[in-house]
């Protein structure tokens, strides 16, 4: 049995808890592909699972699912040509049978989990993914762009191509603009020529929502930004609103909306209920609808619009894998602007 170097966690706890230690190497069985890990994203995500926030996780687990690599190995079935191709992994493990996954939706499968949930995930020099989860990367573009391509880049391409199906001319409102989502949807929505009007609370984050392409930035500490936005589109309100807020914001996020306006919630930052006005839901029309993980197609939409210079991966740092705690750390301390990647293993 071969050995490889991986980041693990003996118990549920503080970023510390998190360290490089030997273990089994996997291999491809039959239909997958062994990848040998490049980069790997440090999602908001992995920060809930180490802390025991995710139910069903277990300690001990290799955690990350934004992993990008080179197909190392092959198991039976799956063809030669494969073997060195440099591939994002597509985030969801799915069954591949069921109606949702026939019909192209796998983010729906109910017999589907995040890759790296319950362990085999991207803190390790190799990983094993079934090779319809293995994507291939454009040339030209790096692995550690690519390993952002699935989340968070295609979850902004499902949230505004996809559900909210922004087109040229729409007005497209983003709460929580400065955010890691944001600033993807930004650019992914002024890729398709919309009109951004970005929301965020505080004006240190201005600078960079103006330079991901944002047409205004409406700078809002008390969160009562509908007045503005009703002003700025000649009280017409916005066709589509990206929430990535929801707690403290829905209520003046349906108030900006314009008539038959799609709300795409992706947000759950309080991870409490809030209360709606269903006269406003009815009068104008809206379409409330959930956002969450990217299809196929929308991560070869994202890795398009990246290998196109369309949408920049926001990167904060990369790090190596035996700095994951660190990592782990700003992410918890929400310290930075954009993703910290680990890659190499020094
Ligand atoms: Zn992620
Ligand atoms: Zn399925």
């Amino acid at each position: 049995m071969s050995l490889m170097r991986a980041v693990t966690f003996p118990r549920f706890g503080g970023p510390e808890e998190l360290r490089c230690t030997e273990v089994a190497c996997p291999e491809p069985a039959a239909a997958e592909v062994l990848i040998r890990t490049h980069a790997a994203g440090i999602c908001y995500h992995d920060v809930l699972s180490r802390g025991g926030h995710i139910p069903r996780d277990k300690p001990g687990q290799i955690l990350g699912h934004e992993i990008a690599g080179e197909i190392v190995g092959l198991g039976a079935g799956v063809p030669q040509s494969r073997l060195g191709e440099r591939v994002v992994v597509y985030v969801r493990l799915h069954c591949g049978h069921c109606r949702y996954c026939l019909g192209g939706r796998p983010d729906l499968c109910r017999d589907s989990r995040v890759v790296g949930e319950h362990g085999g995930g991207g803190y390790a020099e190799y990983t094993t993914v079934p090779s319809r989860n293995a994507v291939r990367v454009p040339d030209g573009l790096s692995l550690e762009h690519a390993a952002m391509a699935c989340c968070p880049i295609g979850t902004s391409v499902r949230a505004v191509l996809g559900v909210a199906q922004a087109g040229p001319g729409d007005v497209v409102l983003v709460t929580g603009a400065g955010g890691g989502l944001g600033l993807h949807q930004i650019q992914v929505a002024k890729s398709v020529g919309a009109h951004v009007i970005a929301v965020t609370s505080s004006d240190s984050k201005v600078e960079t929502i103006r330079a991901v392409g944002a047409d205004e930035v409406v700078v809002s500490p008390d969160l009562r930004f509908s007045a503005e936005v009703w002003q700025r589109t000649g009280k017409q309100g916005a066709d589509i609103i990206l929430e990535n807020v929801v707690t403290g914001t829905i209520g003046e996020s349906l108030r900006s909306a314009a008539q038959n306006a799609a709300i795409v919630v992706l947000g759950n930052i309080g991870a409490r209920k809030v209360e709606m006005d269903p006269g406003l839901i009815i009068m104008r029309r809206l379409r409330i609808m959930g956002s969450g993980n990217a299809t196929y197609q929308d991560l070869r939409r994202a890795l398009h619009l990246m290998a196109t210079g369309k949408v920049r991966p926001m990167i904060d740092r990369v790090l190596p894998f035996a700095e994951a705690s660190d990592g782990h750390a700003l992410m918890e301390n929400r310290a930075t602007t954009g993703r910290v990647l680990l890659s190499g293993w020094g």
